[in-house]
């Protein structure tokens, strides 16, 4: 069984030395168990946070665990009576090619050609759910207003952007580089997004937010996030949902535009999203609709193997992926 451990803890940013390698023994199922092989891997920053002692909302992994994860794969043999060989499953079995779980936390989930099993830990998973809880659960955008979104061509941003569209708001994206913000607009149907490395970041989100922004889903912090708060109109809502930027910075920015909030009365809300369960039955029904109604539409961007999932994971924290970053394990 092709495990990767978590080798040593990182200062600043991610090497892949921070990882290793192994082969381990698949050990005998005891009674209420199912081993499980994994499909797939989710690589999502979260992991960045885990890696560090920092205080954190969840606490963090210890060296030489297996590096912690969302999986989907297939049941190979169950001694728990909940689950048979051949059924495809959702959980957090970790950067490993087989799983042992006693079914807590394991969902089953039904696969087609429709509804891939990648897409489980995407658009109709974790970050699908984030968005949902995010926009919809904390921002509450009415229609006719302006919602903003960073990481916008991301697991989480581009699924923001399609919902709020879908709610009839008008929405802008914020990514880096052209190929990005292409992909927002012409594919995912944005109304304009700014290229964050182009270099006029300030004027650009002015030119694409003419009547100041309603709705700022925050991904990435930073300057950008700065920058954003001098466009907030009066009871601006601000669902704070992650900080890209700063995962592997030693320095902390130091926001300039914080006076704005009071002057605009914004409300800002930090959330994680496994803390709100009781919105998801409502979240996975809207997804799973527009989904299949080809209203939601993704993108994913898979490493080979899990001998290629650290550069992965750094690549992605650099913004190297375009879409959902998955592992394909077998
Ligand atoms: P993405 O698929 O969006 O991948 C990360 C993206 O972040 C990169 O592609 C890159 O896009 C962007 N990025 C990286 N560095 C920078 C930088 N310095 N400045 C601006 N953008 C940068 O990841 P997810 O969709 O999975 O996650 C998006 C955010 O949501 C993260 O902050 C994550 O921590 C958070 N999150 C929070 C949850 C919660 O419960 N609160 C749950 C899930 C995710 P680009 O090339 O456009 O810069």
């Amino acid at each position: 069984n092709k495990q990767v451990l978590f080798a040593s803890r990182p200062h600043g940013w991610v090497q892949e030395s921070n990882f290793k390698i192994v082969e381990a023994e698949i050990p005998a199922l005891k009674e209420g168990e199912i081993l499980v092989k994994n499909l797939y891997l989710s690589l999502d920053p979260y992991m960045r946070g885990r890696m560090s002692t920092a205080k954190s909302y969840a606490s963090g992994m210890e060296l030489n665990d297996v590096m912690i994860g969302g999986t989907v794969g297939v049941v190979v043999d169950s001694k728990n009576p909940d689950f048979k060989a051949d059924d495809h499953v959702l959980g957090y079995l970790g950067w490993q090619e087989y799983g042992i779980s006693n079914g807590k936390g394991l969902n089953k989930v039904n696969v087609s050609e429709r509804v891939p099993a990648s897409s489980y830990l995407g658009v109709l998973g974790m970050p699908g759910l984030t968005a949902w809880v995010g926009l919809i659960g904390i921002g509450k955008p009415q229609a006719g207003e302006t919602v903003v979104v960073s990481a916008a061509s991301g697991a989480v941003g581009s699924v923001v952007g399609q919902l709020a569209k879908a709610h009839g708001c008008r929405a802008v994206g914020i990514a880096g580089g052209k190929a990005k913000c292409d992909y927002v607009v012409n594919e995912l149907g944005f109304d304009a997004c700014v290229d964050y490395k182009a270099g006029h970041l300030a004027e650009d989100l002015t030119a694409a937010t003419p009547d100041g922004i309603d709705v700022n889903f925050e991904n990435v912090g930073g300057e950008i996030m700065d920058t954003v708060f001098t466009r907030l109109n009066p009871f601006a809502r601000m669902p704070l949902c992650g900080f890209v930027s700063q995962y592997n910075s030693t320095e902390p920015y130091g926001i300039k535009n914080f006076g704005a909030l009071l002057g605009s009365r914004v409300k800002l809300q930090g959330f994680i999203v496994g803390e709100h369960t009781d919105l998801w039955p409502q979240a996975m029904q809207e997804l799973s609709q527009l989904v299949a109604a080809g209203k939601l539409k993704y993108r994913e961007s898979v490493a080979d193997g899990l001998d290629n999932a650290p550069k992965a994971f750094i690549g992605m924290l650099k913004g190297e992926n375009f879409g959902k970053q998955l592992v394909k394990i077998s």
